[in-house]
């Protein structure tokens, strides 16, 4: 299997989704996340027009940049490169490594990183957060509880130079997409809610939600970015890095 099959494969599961939803395509967008991508499948999908890439790990973040260059870019940038997703979790002492590649960061789960990243960018310009939520309550996943988020959100918006751009979450591991269905709808739910009480504003309605085996549902629910690894490589000729 070549990268465009499978960069096909998820194209049309995206549209089939959003007219089962009623949605434009365009409001969905695809993070393909690389943690797992060989470089030559990397040059291969921005080739095919794929202008957002996320790794979970921030080393690697700063190496994927530097390789495939282009400027750190935040959400709406439109970057002569790719814009670099942080998605996973961002220790403190990674902030200055993160800011130097990366605007964007799916993965805000406290208060602590919110004050001191907005410290650290003030020089850098705007930074796009989305506050991660522990939506099932697993003990193995991060984020705040959906109780926590209206405090943080409330804070994070008076913290120049972040911006407040949406929520974040991950479905329990499971056979079933369909059994992640309420954890986004409750996900869509809480970014209505903090909207409606004005703990965030008009700029914060993005849902990063939905991975390889459940973005589907994610459409369905809401989300706006999906952040989808192996569907786009599972199969690929060469080995994985
Ligand atoms: C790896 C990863 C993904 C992509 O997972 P796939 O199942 O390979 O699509 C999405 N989100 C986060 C936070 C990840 O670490």
């Amino acid at each position: 299997m070549a990268i465009a099959d499978g960069l096909k494969a998820v194209t049309a599961r995206i549209h089939a989704a959003c007219q089962r939803a009623g949605r434009p395509a365009s409001e969905v967008r695809l993070v393909a996340v690389t943690k797992y991508a060989q470089p030559a499948w990397i040059r291969a999908l921005l080739e095919l027009g794929v202008a957002d890439l996320g790794e979970n790990r921030p080393q690697q973040l700063a190496q994927r940049r530097e390789e495939f260059a282009g400027a750190p870019a935040a959400l709406d940038d439109a970057a002569d490169g790719p814009r670099w997703h942080m998605i996973g979790h961002l220790q403190r002492n990674k902030i200055k490594l993160f800011l130097r590649h990366s605007r964007i960061l799916h993965s805000l789960d406290s208060l602590r990183l919110a004050e001191e990243l907005a410290a650290q960018a003030r020089d850098a310009g705007p930074v796009d957060v989305l506050i991660e939520v522990n939506v099932s309550g697993e003990a193995s996943k991060g984020g705040v509880t959906p109780a926590e988020a209206p405090r943080l959100a409330e804070a994070v918006a008076k913290l120049t130079p972040l911006r407040l751009r949406g929520l974040m979450t991950m479905a329990p591991l499971s056979d079933d997409p369909q059994s992640a269905r309420p954890v986004f709808a409750r996900l869509r739910e809480l970014r209505d809610t903090l909207r409606r009480a004005g703990a965030a504003g008009p700029d914060c309605h993005h849902l990063s939600m939905g991975m390889s085996n459940d973005f589907d549902v994610a459409i369905e629910e809401g989300a706006t970015l999906i952040r989808v690894g192996s569907a786009l490589f599972e199969g690929v000729d060469g080995e994985p890095a």
